[in-house]
């Protein structure tokens, strides 16, 4: 590929700012071979300033949700400034992005704040935002084969969702794909996905952090091709999240992000995305981040308390938010980057504080998932402690579908999960079929709860 052929451009470059060696995204690379740190896809901004900020707009609007291959997805409509030198042929897509955005106006006008949307990533072929980037990882790997790359499969480890989505695309493909989850930690429906889609699936007897040590000795053999978001082609996908919403909004920033976090590659993506809108015009401002673990797995947590100064990996303890329950995440020294640029806040919630956080949502007609129950209840006390105040408008991202945990919603509704608000559950009234038995549990007074 040479530099003046393309349009537009992008390659790898080392985090270290001292370093910042290149690769061409062909290589397969993951840290920078001088010192190991993480790299990042850049893109030539020089050349994607040959549009104007109002030209990129127009040309996102005119994709959004277009029947046109390949901007039936919301990360190809993006294509640009996602993955621009890929062949149509090599992209593999399975309509991710493009979620809706779910305005929760009842809920906001009860917290007496100015807005509040869900940003439904659940809501994709596979239940979660890993969608996103996969659909960017396998394509660029499906090119790689074609120009001639030894690659025989791609492989991941995963709290779930990252084997469901890479199991999926890798399937679409015809990739193999290889699969490590820790042995009963992640739920039915996410075990099950990888194993329907034909991947060699292992579970090991071990946490997240452990089947990701074993994944990368695995891929170090560079036919076996690393998926996990350590991969900075996951970003590029993911990073299309914020340039949707902002769209979504009429090209609004919002006041708040509020995300939960594991790995800490999502809310890098976020970030990123925001910083990119505003270096080529399309924003003025950034929002601020709220960054939410649960408290059984929060050492981001922990470091925000020293203002970042220094970060301690812990092992993480079982939390009902399976696909955070991670203790030494990947992407840290990104994350970290990105919430200081955006006046970040790091909020924990405890067991009982997100199933009944998910659960409030449900209220107002959401079906939230432990992890987006996460990101509410530290939505919920950063405006109790009023760092979120009156006019402002949040936006959260729902991270998986509600539908790919029904044990925990089920557990939530019989009373099964220790601490909860009783308030919140709502049992199921067993009833004799008869119009007698049906009026005495309504009751003379015929009172209904929303
Ligand atoms: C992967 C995942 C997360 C965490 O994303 P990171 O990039 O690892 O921080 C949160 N929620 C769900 C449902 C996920 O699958
Ligand atoms: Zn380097």
């Amino acid at each position: 590929m040479s530099l003046t052929k393309n349009e537009f451009d992008a390659y790898f470059r080392c985090t270290l700012d001292s370093c910042g060696k290149t690769y061409p995204l062909s290589d397969v690379v993951y840290t920078c071979e001088n010192d190991g740190e993480l790299l990042t896809v850049e893109h030539d901004l020089e050349k994607l300033r040959k549009l104007s900020a109002k030209e990129w707009k127009d040309r996102f609007d005119s994709r959004f949700r277009s029947q046109k291959f390949p901007f039936q997805s919301g990360v190809w409509g993006k294509k640009e400034w996602v993955l621009p030198n890929v062949a149509d042929e090599n992209i593999v897509t399975s309509g991710e992005g493009g979620t809706h955005l779910f305005d929760a106006s009842r809920w906001a006008k009860d917290l007496s704040i100015g807005g509040l949307y869900i940003k439904q990533c659940g809501i994709s072929h596979t239940g979660s935002f890993k969608d996103l980037g996969m659909t960017v990882l396998v394509s660029q790997v499906k090119q790689m084969i074609a120009d001639g790359v030894p690659i025989k499969a791609v492989a991941c480890a995963s709290t779930g969702d990252t084997s469901a989505a890479l199991a999926s695309y890798a399937a679409k493909a015809g990739i193999p794909a290889l699969i490590f989850l820790p042995a009963n930690k992640v739920s039915t429906a996410q075990l099950i996905q990888p194993v329907s889609n034909g991947a060699k699936v292992l579970a090991l007897e071990t946490d997240f952090d452990g089947c990701m040590s074993i994944v990368k000795e695995v891929t170090k053999e560079k036919s076996i091709y690393l998926a996990n978001s350590m991969n900075s082609l996951r970003i590029e996908g993911q990073k299309t999240i914020s340039i949707e919403i902002t769209q979504q909004l009429g090209w609004e920033v919002p006041d708040w992000i509020v995300i939960p976090g594991g790995n800490l590659g999502n809310v890098s993506a976020l970030g990123m995305g925001f910083e990119m809108m505003k270096e080529l015009g399309l924003i003025t401002r950034l929002p601020r981040i709220i960054l939410a673990q649960a408290k059984n797995a929060s050492p981001l947590y922990d470091s925000f308390q020293s203002g970042f100064a220094n970060f301690q990996s812990v092992t993480a303890q079982k939390t009902l938010a399976s696909a955070i329950q991670i203790g030494d995440p990947v992407s840290v020294k990104k994350a970290i980057r990105i919430l200081k640029k955006f006046d970040g806040i790091v909020e924990i919630a405890t067991e009982e504080e997100l199933a009944d956080a998910a659960a409030r949502g449900d209220k107002y007609g959401l079906y939230n998932d432990p992890h987006t129950g996460v990101a509410l209840a530290a939505m919920l006390k950063c405006i109790s402690r009023g760092d979120i105040q009156k006019n402002d408008k949040v936006v959260v991202i729902s991270t998986a579908n509600g539908l790919k945990f029904t044990e925990f919603k089920v557990n939530y509704h019989e009373g099964k999960i220790i601490g909860t608000n009783a308030q919140l559950q709502n049992a199921i009234i067993p009833c004799k079929a008869s119009i007698e038995a049906v009026l005495n549990v309504l009751g003379s007074e015929r009172t209904f709860h929303k």
